[in-house]
This record gives structure tokens, C-alpha cells and sequence, in this order.
């Protein structure tokens, strides 16, 4: 509560250093990135101040223990740089862990801010480490040490594969959250006004999203329609420019991407698109105009895009939409599944029931129905390659605790063994 407590003393100055290394919109990043952090530390104290966690039950003769799984290793990426440490810190210490925190070098400065503050809140010795450097290397020890009892990770698909291979040679336990291409799937019922919300979401953060709906799946017999719509939500409401002024009325900003090479590599795919066959709708790899300083992209939208081409397949991580016209809701089903990924996605449909009975189908750890909204009581997390485990709320928490259980003693020893009732 304390940290929470300094988040918001001090909340201006972490969003400007967010700003600064991010290049993320300052309203958005003042909200998500700062405010919500700190509400995350606020639920998983709150959690053990009002007693909601049962770390002891007894079931027959066993006294049953959730303990906290030891030394946690907490490695972390760039694109909401404090979130992804407090949605990691918040329920590895509800826990009773001990933890060593490492974030992303491109977006350092806030983190470091951020552990000055902790530091301040002051924890007992040893509860919070903080680390800072090369990801192989420090990543690599943290992964491998024989003292760390888990590690949590969350970036990119490869690197989680390296860390769950590592991790093996001491079968540590893993929690993994990982790439995702999430489909934003539109059944034929749907009103298509909900275009608009699917490309603002595949832009969020510059679309430096791992949930993010970059995949929108239309009927073929909508998609001239859906085309146009989305040229219009991008022409009409989409605002490149500096993170830190806000937009023109009735404009969503759109800032610059973290760094040099996530520049080169967006803009790398948006042309691999137009070279596979894709059809550009709007934007494209050429730096926009006006903007020939910083690392802007954009926004690019692709339709006829064919499932098995590079841009549906691979995680871009930037402003980039791809949209793929389906036959049926079969169809449909089988594309939004057709990759490695299962973190995010969206259904729109006039009948939720059958949103729902089509969610369930997709191979995803979280799905929007008709945009409802994110919800952090909710479990987070991915399916296939997206990832092992879950963030957030009381899932979050049982991460980080394991079970021990103590048969006792009782009357007529083994008696209970006869009968299967007990
Ligand atoms: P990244 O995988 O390159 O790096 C993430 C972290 O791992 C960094 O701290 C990095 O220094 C460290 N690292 C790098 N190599 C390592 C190694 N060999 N061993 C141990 N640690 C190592 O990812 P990134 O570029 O920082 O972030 C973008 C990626 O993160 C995207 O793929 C995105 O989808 C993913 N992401 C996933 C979620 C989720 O919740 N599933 C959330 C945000 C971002």
C-alpha cells in the first residue's frame, strides 16, 4: 500500500519518464501505465488485509498450506514498463515471495524510478531486488541459479522458449506471458460500426500491445465495406503525432514507436505485406509526412490479407491491421485459430449467446464480447505458444504460492481408506 501510496505522490513524474523512453500518449500513460500499476499493489494488499486468501484449509486428515514458491525471478518487457512489474511484484510478495525485478532496457528510467520509490516504501532486506541490464546474460542467471525457485516472464515468444528450456535443467516453475495476434473476429450479424473500436484497439500504444486485435476477421461478402470503414476510422480519427499533446477533438493520438530497430522492423513487415500481396488500404512503410524525425510509422492497414501470409502470422507490434475475409463462422473459427498465438481477441455479434458459444471455440486465454471492457479481477493470460500461467486478480496471485499438505493422525489409522465417501 505504500508503494501504491508513492506511485501517487510521484505519478506525474513516472508517466513523463514513460513518455520519455516510450514515446506512449500522455493520457493513456497516465492512466494505464502509472495509475492502474498502483491500483494493482492497492487489490493484492487488499486481498490479505480483508482476509480473502484461505492459505490453509483442512480436508479430511490433511492440513492443507499454500506457501509462497521461494525466490522469484521477475523479467519484464518495454511496452507498459511499471504494469508489468506490478502486475508480477503485487502477488509475488502477497505471496511471501522474495523477488529480483528485471525490466526492459529500452524503457529503464521509470523502472529505475520506480525502485527508488519501493526502496523508500521500505520493504524488509532482500524482498525487493532490482537489476537492470543485458537480457541473455542477467536473464540468463536469473533463469538458471540454483537459489531461484520460479521465474515469471513476460515478452516476446522466443525469448520465453529460451527461458522455459533453461529452466528445465532445475525444473523451476515458469510463468510465461507471451506474443499473441489476436483476432478481432466480426460474425455476419454484427453492426459494422464496430469497425472503428477494432482499429483504435489494434493501435493501442502504437499498437506495442501483446493483446492487441491486429487480425479482424469480416465476412468476404462485407469486406469492400469493412475496407472502407477502416480507411475511414484511420483517416478520420487516428492523429499521429507528439505523445505529449493531446489530440485535436474527436482524435485518438498516436505516438512513435520505443526505438530504432522496432522502427525498421514494422516497417520491414508493412513492405514484407505489399511483397507477399497484401492490398495496402491505408498508410504504408514510407515515413510519414512530416514526421521525418522520430520513430513514427503509419497507420497501416492491409486487406485480402490470406491467413497463412507472414503479416497474419507473425506479432508486428506496431500500428499494423490486417483484415481477412471468411467464408463462414466454420471458416471464421479455423482462421483466428490458424496461429501460433492464443492470448487476446474479440467477437462482435447482435446475439451474445452466440458471441459466447463462438469465443468458446478460439483457441484464446481472453476474449472481448462486443467490447466489453478489460476487467482486472479477470485472469490474463495466453494459450499455445502465448504463454503458461495468469495475471491479475486472484489467479495472479496462486502463481506464486504452491501447496504443501500434512496428513495428521487419526483414530483407526488406515479405516478411512476403506471408504471411498471419505
Ligand atoms: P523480449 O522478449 O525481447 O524481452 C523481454 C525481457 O526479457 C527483457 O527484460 C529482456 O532484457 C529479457 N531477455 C532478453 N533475452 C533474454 C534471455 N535470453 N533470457 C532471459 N531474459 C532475456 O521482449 P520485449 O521486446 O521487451 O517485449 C515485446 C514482447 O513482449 C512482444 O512479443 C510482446 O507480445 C510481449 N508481451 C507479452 C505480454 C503478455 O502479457 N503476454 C505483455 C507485454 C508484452
Amino acid at each position: 500500500l505504500r508503494i501504491a501510496e508513492l506511485m501517487d505522490e510521484h505519478a506525474a513524474e513516472l508517466a513523463e519518464l514513460i513518455i520519455s523512453e516510450l514515446g506512449s500518449p500522455a493520457a493513456m500513460t497516465r492512466q494505464y501505465m502509472v495509475g492502474f500499476p498502483a491500483n494493482t499493489l492497492r487489490f493484492y494488499a487488499n486481498l490479505l488485509l480483508e482476509g480473502r486468501v484461505a492459505f490453509e484449509e483442512q480436508r479430511c486428515n490433511s492440513r492443507i498450506f499454500k506457501e509462497p514458491r521461494g525466490v522469484v525471478s521477475l523479467i519484464t518487457p518495454w511496452n507498459y514498463p511499471i504494469h508489468q512489474i506490478t502486475a508480477k511484484l503485487g502477488p509475488a510478495l502477497a505471496a511471501g515471495c522474495t523477488t529480483i525485478v528485471k525490466p526492459a532496457n529500452e524503457a529503464i528510467l521509470s523502472c529505475f524510478r520506480f525502485a527508488e520509490l519501493v526502496a523508500e516504501a521500505g520493504l524488509p532486506p532482500g524482498v525487493f531486488n532490482f537489476i537492470a541490464g543485458d537480457g541473455p546474460a542477467i536473464g540468463g542467471a536469473m533463469t538458471t541459479h540454483p537459489e531461484v525457485d520460479m521465474v515469471s516472464f513476460t515478452g516476446s515468444t522466443q525469448v520465453g522458449r529460451e527461458i522455459m528450456a533453461k529452466a528445465a535443467a532445475s525444473v523451476k516453475n515458469v510463468s510465461l506471458e507471451l506474443g499473441g495476434k489476436a483476432a478481432c473476429l466480426i460474425l455476419d450479424d454484427a453492426d459494422l460500426s464496430v469497425v472503428s473500436a477494432g482499429v483504435h484497439h489494434a493501435y493501442v500504444n502504437a499498437g506495442q500491445t501483446c493483446a492487441a486485435w491486429t487480425r479482424m476477421l469480416v465476412p468476404k461478402t462485407k469486406l469492400r465495406e469493412v475496407e472502407a470503414l477502416a480507411r475511414q476510422a484511420v483517416e478520420s480519427t487516428i492523429e499521429l503525432g507528439d505523445p505529449r499533446v493531446a489530440p485535436s477533438p474527436g482524435k485518438t493520438r498516436l505516438g512513435p514507436l520505443v526505438s530504432q530497430r522496432q522502427h525498421e522492423r514494422v516497417r520491414a513487415l508493412i513492405q514484407q505485406g505489399i511483397d507477399e500481396g497484401a492490398r495496402l488500404i491505408t498508410g504504408g512503410p514510407e515515413k510519414p509526412d512530416g514526421f521525418a524525425c522520430g520513430y513514427y510509422v503509419q497507420p497501416t492497414v492491409f486487406s485480402d490479407v490470406k491467413p497463412e501470409m507472414v503479416i497474419a502470422q507473425q506479432e508486428i507490434f506496431g500500428p499494423v491491421l490486417t483484415i481477412s475475409g471468411y467464408d463462414d463462422e466454420e471458416d471464421a473459427i479455423r482462421i483466428a485459430n490458424g496461429t501460433i498465438y492464443g492470448l487476446g481477441g474479440a467477437v462482435w455479434s447482435r446475439d451474445v449467446e452466440r458471441a459466447i458459444r463462438v469465443a468458446r471455440r478460439i483457441d484464446s486465454g481472453t476474449l472481448d464480447i462486443n467490447g466489453g471492457p478489460f476487467n482486472t479481477l479477470a485472469p490474463f493470460g495466453g494459450v499455445k505458444q502465448s504463454g503458461i500461467g495468469r495475471e491479475l486478480g486472484v489467479y495472479g496471485l496462486e502463481e506464486y504460492l504452491t501447496t504443501k499438505s500434512l496428513q495428521l493422525p487419526i483414530d483407526g489409522q488406515m479405516a478411512h481408506y476403506l471408504k471411498p465417501e471419505a
